[in-house]
This record gives structure tokens, sequence and C-alpha cells, in this order.
């Protein structure tokens, strides 16, 4: 019989964690597959780790993995994709912002051939002004700088086990989910829905933790920031150039050029690009120091499957 595994992660979720998987059983109790909800706690400081593990007693489709700490949310999904044991894997949040109505939807379009299926947020609510802006500029960023669109895509997708084997295969250090999922090809399908409000509990991604991902993703996907900054410098070098044969041409002329103020605005426009560049060429040392350290994207502490298995296994 196949097997689906859903995967969510759970950060500070204890209020709608229970309803999530009541939930998803309703959706799924037409499927005529087996299904399985892996649950990571992704070093949540409330009780969610109790209510998973108190779902995971009861219900035998319910496994939880803990995280020894707060990895974020795409080591979380990592985490739980690399458990799952399914022939096909549905991931999406534990808030019912992504509604588990579309995976019958995403299940049927798997069952028509498609590799990988997308949610795409059709509208967006729910985000202020600043962080749709943001977000719509990191979005056109990303899809110049790495040839990769993933605007509006959410990490709401459903990958079949080859992908999933793929995506893991990466050994990825730094996992992004949105953008290791796309990067890979085979037969990929888009489906739109309306996210809906947070049941319960808020949303755990500030401005500051959304500007962090957004360069830690680029800077993951593509190299172009550092050619461009090598072009900036190529065109300032040009610019002084010109600007020096002309100053000297009016020496010559008898008319020597005076003005503070360009200097000072040259001053602090050269200085601004010489503090981007470097700031540029750092996010990618602390990519390479990060990848060199080899570091483990996420621990696992307690799995409840291991927990359940012990008494026997004794
Ligand atoms: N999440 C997580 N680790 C984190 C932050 C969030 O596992 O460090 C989970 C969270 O429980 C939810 C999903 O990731 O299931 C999306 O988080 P959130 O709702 O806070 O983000 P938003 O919907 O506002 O983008
Ligand atoms: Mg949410």
């Amino acid at each position: 019989m196949t097997l689906l595994s859903v995967v969510a992660p759970v950060y500070n979720e204890s209020a709608g964690v229970e309803a999530f998987v009541a939930r998803v059983e309703e959706v799924l109790s037409a499927w005529d597959g087996e299904v399985e909800i892996i649950l990571i706690d992704d070093g949540s400081a409330d009780e969610s780790w109790a209510r998973i593990a108190e779902l995971a007693d009861r219900d035998p489709k319910v496994r939880g993995l803990k995280l020894s700490r707060n990895f974020g949310k795409d080591p979380a999904l990592y985490a739980g994709l690399e458990h799952a044991r399914g022939d096909v894997a549905v991931v999406l949040d534990s808030d019912l912002q992504h509604p588990p109505e579309l995976i019958t939807e995403m299940l049927a379009q798997w069952q028509a051939g498609a590799e990988i299926v997308i949610a795409r947020k059709r509208t967006r609510p729910d985000q202020s002004f600043v962080v749709r802006l943001g977000s719509n500029l990191w979005g056109r960023a990303f899809a110049q700088l790495s040839g990769i669109d993933v605007q509006n895509t959410t990490d709401f997708r459903l990958i079949s086990r080859r992908v999933r084997e793929k995506l893991l295969e990466q050994g990825v250090h730094r996992p992004f989910f949105r953008g290791d999922s796309s990067i890979l090809g085979f037969h990929t399908v888009m489906v739109e829905f309306d996210p809906a409000p947070r049941a319960t509990g808020r949303s755990s991604f500030r401005i500051g933790s959304l500007a962090r991902l957004a360069t830690r993703s680029i800077t993951t996907f593509s190299t172009k920031p550092l050619h461009l900054v090598s072009a900036a410098s190529l065109f300032l070098m040009i610019a002084a150039l010109v600007l020096g044969i002309q100053t000297l041409v009016q020496w010559f002329n008898g008319n020597a050029q005076t003005g503070f103020t360009t200097v000072i605005l040259l001053i602090l426009f050269v200085g601004s690009l010489l503090l981007f560049g470097l700031g540029v060429i750092g996010e990618y040392i602390a990519a390479i120091f990060e990848a060199v350290r080899g570091r483990a994207a996420y621990i696992i502490e307690t799995d409840t499957r291991e927990m359940q298995r012990d008494p026997e296994d004794h």
C-alpha cells in the first residue's frame, strides 16, 4: 500500500498542534493509502513537545522528533524528511495557514505523474506592507541572481520519494527547502491556495529573521553578488579616470576646480560602496566557514518511535 508522509515543523504551537493533526487526518481519511505524520519540535519554548508526545502516544500515525534546540524551520523540516519513509511526502506548516485540504489535490497531481507539486499563494493576507514589500524585493533579487523563481511559493510542497532522496543526497549544510527542491528539475506542477490566518499563536518570523533568511538564501544559491561588486569597482575606476583627466585638462587651462561638496560626497559614496563590497564578501566567507565546519544542520534529541520500541529491544 502507498505510504504518505506528512512532515510539519512545530515551533511554539502547543495550542494548535492537536487541531492540526486532527484536520490532516480528517482530510486524509478519504485517501486509500497509509499515512504517517511526522511532527518536528524545533526547540519550542512552550508545551509543544508534551503535546506531540501525547499525540504520538495515542495515535500510531503520529511520530514526533524533538530537536535539541531551535535550529530554524528549514533544518527542522529536513530532519522530518530524513526520517520519512513514505512513497511520497508533503511538507506543510503546522499552524494551519497551509490548508490541509490542498493535500488531496496535490496527491492527485502526483498520481498523474508529478514528482514535485508546489503550492503557490494566490493572496497574501496577514502580512504587513513592509514584509510584503521586502518579500517581493527578495523574490525578484533571488530570481535574478539564482535563476530560480520562488516568488509567492511556499514550503507547502509535495515531493516524490525519488526527489526526497535526491534532496537528502545533496547533504545540504544550509538547508533552504524552497530553493533546494526547485533546482532538482523533475516534472513540477503548481497549485494555488489562499493562506488562512493563523489559528493560534503568532508568527515567529520577524523582519530581522526574514532579512537573515533572504541574505542566506541568496548567498547559498548565487555568486553573482560577488561579480557585481567587482563590476561596480571597475565602473568606479573608469569614472575616476575620466574625472581625473577632466580635472587635469582644466588645471592646464588655468582654472583649477574648487568645491568641497563633491569631494565629501565622493568619499562617502566610495566609502559606503567599499563597505558594501566587504559585507558581500563577508557573507560568502561566512557561508564557506559554515560549510568547512561541517556542522550538523540539526540534532535530534528524541524520537517517539525509538521511545516506543525501546522496551521490546532490551
Ligand atoms: N517554525 C519552525 N521553526 C522556527 C520558526 C517556525 O519550525 O524557528 C515553524 C512554525 O511552527 C510553523 C512554520 O514553521 O509551522 C511557519 O512559521 P510561522 O507561522 O511562524 O511563519 P509565517 O507563517 O509567518 O511565515
Ligand atoms: Mg504561519
